[in-house]
C-alpha cells in the first residue's frame, strides 16, 4: 500500500538527504512546499518539541500524516550551543558561512582536545495533528570542530565538522557515505523500522 506523507522542511540540503534515505520505503514523501506551507516558528526549547511543532503544522495544513526533523550541533566548549539555535546562530537570516564564521570566532584559541562536538537529529512522524503517540527517533554523530573549513559537500557546519572515524571533514565525505552514518541517517533508520512495524500491524 502506498502512503503519502508530507515532509515538514524547506531546507534543500535536508530535503535531498531525506528523500534519498527514504527512497526505498513504500511511502511517497511530498515536500510541504507542494501545499504552500511556510516554515512555522520554532518556539520549543528542545529538538523534540521543535520537530513536533513543525510536523503538527504540516499535518494540519496538508491533511496528511507528517514527518519533521529538527537538528543541530552541540559544542562542548560552548556549553552545548548553538544546539537548537544552529540554523540562526549568527542571527536571523544567517547563512551557513555566517554561522561557520561565528563558530570559528567563538572557538578561537580553544585547543583541539577541547573542540569536541556532536550533531543531533530528532525525527518525528504524526498520523494526524492530534496524534497522541507520535513516533520519535533520534541520532547522534560525534566529532570535533576544525580551525578552518574543508571540503565542498554537505551543508551547514559540514566544512568545520571533523569525523574521527573517517579522518576528514564531513564536507569531504562522499554524500552517500554521509547518508549512511550521519545523525539524520541514524534517526531515519529508526523511523523506517518503526514505520515498518506499524505497517505490519495495520496501524499506519
Ligand atoms: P533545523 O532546520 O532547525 O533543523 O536546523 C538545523 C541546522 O543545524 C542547520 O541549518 C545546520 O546549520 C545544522 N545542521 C543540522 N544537520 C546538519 C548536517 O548534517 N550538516 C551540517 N549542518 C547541520
Amino acid at each position: 500500500m502506498n502512503h503519502r506523507v508530507v515532509l515538514a522542511s524547506n531546507n534543500p540540503g535536508k530535503l535531498r538527504e531525506m528523500t534519498q534515505i527514504l527512497s526505498d520505503l513504500d511511502i511517497e514523501v511530498v515536500p510541504q512546499s507542494a501545499f504552500g506551507i511556510d516554515e512555522v516558528e520554532e518556539t520549543g526549547l528542545s529538538f523534540v518539541e521543535n520537530a513536533l511543532i513543525k510536523a503538527r503544522h504540516a499535518a494540519e495544513v496538508s491533511g496528511l500524516p507528517a514527518i519533521a526533523d529538527d537538528s543541530g550541533i552541540e559544542v562542548d566548549a560552548l556549553q552545548g550551543r548553538p544546539g537548537i539555535y544552529s540554523a540562526r546562530y549568527a542571527g536571523p537570516g544567517a547563512t551557513d558561512a555566517d554561522n561557520n564564521a561565528k563558530l570559528l570566532e567563538e572557538l578561537e584559541g580553544v585547543p583541539e582536545p577541547r573542540r569536541t562536538a556532536r550533531y543531533q537529529a530528532v525525527i518525528v512522524h504524526l498520523r494526524h495533528p492530534a496524534d497522541p503517540t507520535p513516533i520519535i527517533c533520534s541520532g547522534t554523530w560525534e566529532g570535533r570542530i576544525l580551525t578552518a573549513p574543508r571540503g565542498e559537500h554537505g551543508f551547514g557546519y559540514d566544512p568545520l565538522f571533523w569525523v574521527p572515524t573517517h579522518g576528514c571533514a564531513s564536507a569531504e565525505l562522499d554524500p552517500a557515505e554521509k547518508n549512511r552514518i550521519s545523525h539524520r541517517a541514524q534517526a531515519l533508520a529508526c523511523l523506517k523500522q518503526a514505520l515498518a512495524e506499524r505497517e505490519s500491524a495495520g496501524r499506519l
